[in-house]
């Protein structure tokens, strides 16, 4: 078939590698310059499987009002409660009844485990290298953090992965970097997850999908999507100066590949036999002049990115792999010579709007941890907009529309999540059986 995919952040290149794979022509339209420029652009970085769950859980309501109040808060609402987000909000409540939450989480949880053995299985047969990192330490500052803790250490038994309560010695034989003075109580240990640059994957996984024949089109609006038996995509150049304006970071996103052709600038239609849409917060204005409404929001977060001092290499006060700080839901990713802090979730606002409040939060928990590891005076700051479904799992399969198929909504995990569902759409798109349950994952669960 000839399949055009829209958008490549991390899901669309692992879905325009895994259909190309496949032995499908595959042309890819991306708006930015280059790959993974959006929200897969400086993410934590962490797979996590047993940490794969839906936001929309039993005792986050509360836990999110008690938050707003609180000068480190893990979340922030920064919009007047508009029609639409009162709307995914009542979504989303609805969702966090326990036996929704428990499907849901199943259903990511399956998604997630099989990711990972997929994205273990590229990496190995295509010798991939991206500042990957095993082990995963999670910081209980608190005998409170610990007891708050523990529902989820009974979900990761029933998992099966591997994990230990460890107290704070061990976790500091684990993590040599830990600061001494920052009280700690104990810690969950995850040998077996990993940490990885998204951006870097995605990369080269972009220059192996070329191997395979597919066209690559850079700064490429699409505009419309006719639907139909050759289902047409109808897209415009947008030169370098015009699509630099919604760069986040200009001066990086650009690999220098061979990417676009002169193109014209008025819109032009090309037909395909499908059309997969991974355009994450791009995808309702696509979807909805062909009726289909999704309730997806952006849910804002931040990361900063320093390098490590080079006399400290190999560094003892550095992070080897990654870390999360419970209370404050920040993460902490060795990401090659570099150590990353990222979190907050912040609905509402834009993404050129940079809150401070939730910037210092994440320059505390490094500070608190790692103190003096990175070089401040290069520090990168980044924000991104997670795109976020209501009760957690993202839509993956047919949409309904003729010659239209949907691989988006990762939310909070679209690394973690991304080679699993892209392998299972191209399944599925063949024809064949998906190689686990997709059950809960398609749309009509949110129609
Ligand atoms: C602070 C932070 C930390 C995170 N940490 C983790 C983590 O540790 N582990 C994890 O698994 N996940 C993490 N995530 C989530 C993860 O980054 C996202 O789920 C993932 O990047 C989403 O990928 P995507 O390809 O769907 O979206 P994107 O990367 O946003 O890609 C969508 C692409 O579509 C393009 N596009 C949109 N509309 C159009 C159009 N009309 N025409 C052409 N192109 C279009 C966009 O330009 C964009 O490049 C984190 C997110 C944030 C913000």
């Amino acid at each position: 078939m000839r399949v055009a995919v829209i958008g490549a952040g991390i899901v669309g290149v692992t879905t325009a590698y895994e259909l190309a794979a496949d032995g499908h022509e595959v042309t890819v339209f991306e708006r930015r310059g280059s790959v993974a420029a959006e929200t897969s652009f400086a993410n934590a970085g962490v797979i996590a499987p047993g940490y794969v769950t839906p936001w929309a859980a039993p005792g986050m309501p509360g836990k999110v009002l008690r938050m707003l109040f609180e000068r480190h808060a893990a979340v922030r609402l920064h919009a007047s409660l508009d029609p639409a987000l009162l709307a995914w909000l009542w979504r989303w409540w609805r969702a966090c009844r326990p036996e929704t939450w428990q499907a849901n989480r199943t259903r990511m949880q399956r998604l997630a485990v099989f990711s990972r053995s997929r994205l273990h299985a590229l990496m190995h047969t295509l010798q991939l290298e991206f500042e990957h990192e095993t082990g995963y330490l999670v910081l209980l500052r608190s005998p409170a953090d610990l007891a708050a803790a523990r529902p989820g250490l009974k979900l990761l038994t029933e998992l099966g992965g591997r994990f230990h309560l460890v107290d704070a010695p061990r976790c500091r034989e684990i993590e040599p970097g830990l600061n001494p003075d920052t009280t700690l109580h104990a810690g969950i240990h995850l040998p077996d997850d990993e940490v990885g640059n998204c951006r870097q994957f995605a990369h080269l996984l972009r220059t192996e999908a070329q191997k395979l024949g597919v066209r690559w089109c850079f700064h490429t609006q699409v505009q419309r999507l006719v639907p139909g038996r050759t289902p047409q995509v109808v897209h415009r150049y947008m030169p370098p100066a015009e699509s630099t304006q919604l760069l986040i970071e200009p001066a990086s996103t650009s690999n220098g590949g061979p990417s676009t052709e002169p193109a014209p600038l008025e819109p032009i239609g090309e037909d395909f036999d499908a059309v997969v849409v991974c355009a994450a917060m791009g995808a309702p204005e696509l979807l909805r002049p062909l009726g289909l409404k999704l309730p997806l929001r952006a849910v804002h977060g931040y990361s900063i990115t320093a390098p490590l001092r080079p006399d400290d290499l190999p560094s003892e006060r550095a992070p080897r792999a990654a870390l999360m700080d419970e209370r404050y839901k920040v993460a902490i990713s060795r990401i090659g010579q570099r150590i990353r802090v990222s979190g907050s979730a912040e609905l509402g606002g834009t993404l050129e709007k940079y809150d401070t409040a939730a910037l210092d939060t994440l320059y505390k928990v490094l500070n608190d941890w790692f103190p003096g590891a990175g070089r401040m005076s290069q520090v990168q700051r980044w924000k991104g907009a997670r795109p976020m479904l209501p009760d957690g799992p993202p839509v993956l399969g047919a949409s309904g529309i003729e010659g239209v198929w949907l691989n988006l909504g990762h939310g909070s995990s679209g690394w973690a999540l991304s080679c699993g569902s892209a392998f299972a759409l191209a399944q599925a798109m063949a024809g064949r059986e998906a190689p686990i349950s997709l059950e809960g994952l398609g749309i009509a669960r949110l129609r």
